[in-house]
């Protein structure tokens, strides 16, 4: 630590580097990524594209992903903004929305980096809590605010909050601005993307992590009123923030344009998590219900910490919070079929869960 930093970074965690091994004999459900490739159309993209234009800068506005997503989700493109990873999305969010006078609400289990940015850019806030059944309750959150986020389904517990809510929490904060962050939407929540319309004061985030498979060109979009994208623009383009890279583009379009291979990857790890959550629940794990990539588990008599140790010693990488209230879970993510069912014949060897 030095003198000159700041009292907002002294106190920063940085993120685990463990979490991302650097070697690859490991069946990695720690971090949410998506066990498939990319589409087929991806590959083809990429292969096909002229290096020789690399040497040209790339489009700042990303028009041709623009166009794409506008499509896709039956928008106008200066409703849709772009940026690397939702992390970055989210990051341009807190800047250009939420340092206000009144704190920003979000739940107090939530997306780790929500406090992070709050930290980074001096944002007061307040945390709201779950429910009993680790649900977000919406109706708790006051109508004094500077603005709520949560993710929808939440992470890490991996609960979907209903639409109806979503809807609810917009009409009664029409002075605050609503973020939902999607990043999981696609293995079974409801996406308020269609809400985007009549609600001025909602932004929804997505990226291209989890269900597209493209964690690694690193690729995140917000929706929402064209004056909401504008502000984000505006806070973007005020400090020459890089724009997308023309190969991460690329291979985003294809992405969009190859619906039939997207709906196959999320119904197949849709159809995983199904029988993994009933081979956890015959483990006497409690499984909380999950409409995301992973599940949020914990086992009445291990705790957390062990199952995690006895699961990396054994080359399975799986998340475990070490934070009060959290520490009993797991967080896994849903891999192919055979790594789950590797999943499951190791937690069987544990001798307190053998038999
Ligand atoms: N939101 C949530 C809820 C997440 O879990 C993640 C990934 N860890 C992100 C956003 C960021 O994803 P990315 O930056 O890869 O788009």
């Amino acid at each position: 630590m030095s003198k000159f930093w700041s009292p907002a970074i002294q106190s920063l965690v940085p993120y685990t580097p463990g979490e991302q091994p650097k070697v690859l004999d490991l069946i990695k459900l720690n971090t949410n990524e998506n066990p498939y490739p990319p589409s087929p159309a991806v590959n083809e993209a990429l292969c096909s594209f002229a290096i020789e234009r690399l040497r040209l800068y790339p489009d700042p506005d990303s028009s041709q992903l623009k166009q794409a997503l506008a499509q896709y989700h039956q928008l106008s493109e200066d409703q849709v903004f772009l940026g690397n990873g939702s992390d970055e999305v989210l990051a341009l969010a807190f800047m250009a929305f939420f340092r206000q006078s009144k704190p920003l609400l979000m739940p107090a289990v939530t997306y780790s980096f929500y406090q992070v940015y709050c930290d980074l850019f001096q944002i007061q806030f307040r945390c709201e809590p779950l429910a009993d059944d680790f649900s977000i309750d919406l109706s708790r959150y006051s109508e004094q605010n500077g603005g709520i986020i949560f993710a929808n389904p939440n992470a890490p517990t991996g609960i979907p909050v209903p639409l109806t809510e979503i809807e609810a929490l917009l009409q009664r904060n029409r002075d605050s601005l609503v973020l939902v962050d999607e990043a999981y939407v696609d293995f079974g929540g409801e996406s308020a993307i269609g809400l985007i319309d009549r609600y001025p004061n909602l932004l929804v985030t997505h990226t291209f992590s989890k269900s597209r498979s493209l964690a690694g060109l690193r690729i995140g979009a917000a929706f929402g009123h064209p004056e909401l994208i504008a502000g984000l623009e505006r806070v973007k383009n005020s400090f020459n923030s890089y724009p997308l890279d023309m190969l991460a583009v690329t291979a985003a379009v294809a992405s969009v344009q190859d619906d039939a291979y997207f709906r196959d990857i999320c119904q197949r790890i849709i159809s995983t998590r199904e029988s993994t959550v009933c081979a956890l629940k015959q483990l006497g794990f409690d499984v909380l219900p999950s409409a995301s990539n992973f599940v949020f588990v914990r086992h009445p008599s291990i705790t957390g910490s062990d199952l995690m140790q006895f699961l990396r010693e054994r080359k399975l990488l799986v998340r475990h919070f070490n934070r009060p209230g959290l520490d009993a879970f797991l967080r896994i993510t849903i891999g192919t079929d055979a790594e789950m069912q590797t999943l499951i014949d190791t937690l069987h060897s544990h001798p307190q869960l053998a038999g």
